[in-house]
């Protein structure tokens, strides 16, 4: 697996991009990972980086982004956060990424057992760890207004909102900035949406935007 140059960069899609994901995750999966030398990818990123994904994802210690999707250094950005939540401080990040860098995938990642999604769910309140779960609450409003009638367990609850708040995420990342937006526009950038288990290791994609 070479190291990502600024001319491999420019001629990767974002559809190519997630590929490359979606390969890394299936060979982390099958245990099939890449044997990379570390030494050698640092000699070869010390004067620049060219990442061609950038994943927005929760801090969760079950969801090593690296190890998830086998990728090396210098191969992708790394946004992690309770909750992955949407933040003017994480779409200044992207947007550092995907206008600046050229970076022409962006990946919300959720993932399965999330502390701060159950914390969510149960309106738990602590400190400013308060206002991170309030990010999450209008996923919760939704999922709860779409199981009003319908007989469902706390599991069921917290899984339709971790689902509901990657979808959401993705919606908030063009509705919050016009840079991104037109980079969307202008079929500069993917933006996916994609869940995590961590009892299986397995990535799956829930929402795709390309134009
Ligand atoms: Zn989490």
């Amino acid at each position: 697996m070479n190291t990502i140059t600024a001319e491999i960069l420019a001629n990767t899609s974002a559809v190519e991009s997630l590929n490359i994901l979606m390969e890394g995750n299936n060979r982390f999966v099958n245990n099939l990972k890449y044997n990379r030398n570390f030494l050698s990818q640092i000699e070869e990123t010390k004067n620049g980086q060219h990442p061609h994904a950038i994943v927005l994802s929760c801090m969760d210690s079950r969801t090593p982004i690296e190890h998830i999707f086998d990728q090396g250094i210098g191969d992708i950005f790394s946004i992690r956060i309770a909750g992955h939540i949407v933040t003017d401080e994480v779409i200044g990040s992207l947007e550092y990424a995907c206008k600046l860098v050229g970076t022409k995938l962006i990946l919300v990642l959720g993932h399965s057992k999330c502390g701060a999604i159950t914390g969510a769910c149960q309106h738990k309140k602590l400190g400013k760890l308060t206002g991170v779960l309030a990010k999450i609450t209008p996923a919760l409003v939704t999922v709860q207004q779409r199981l009003q009638s319908t007989d469902h367990s706390e599991t069921e609850l917290i899984s339709e909102v971790t689902k509901e708040h990657i979808i959401q995420s993705v919606q908030a990342l063009t509705r919050q900035s016009d840079v991104l937006k037109t980079l969307l526009e202008q079929d500069r950038i993917g933006i996916v949406g994609a869940h995590y288990d961590v009892s299986s290791g397995k990535v799956e994609i829930l929402s795709q935007k390309f134009i």
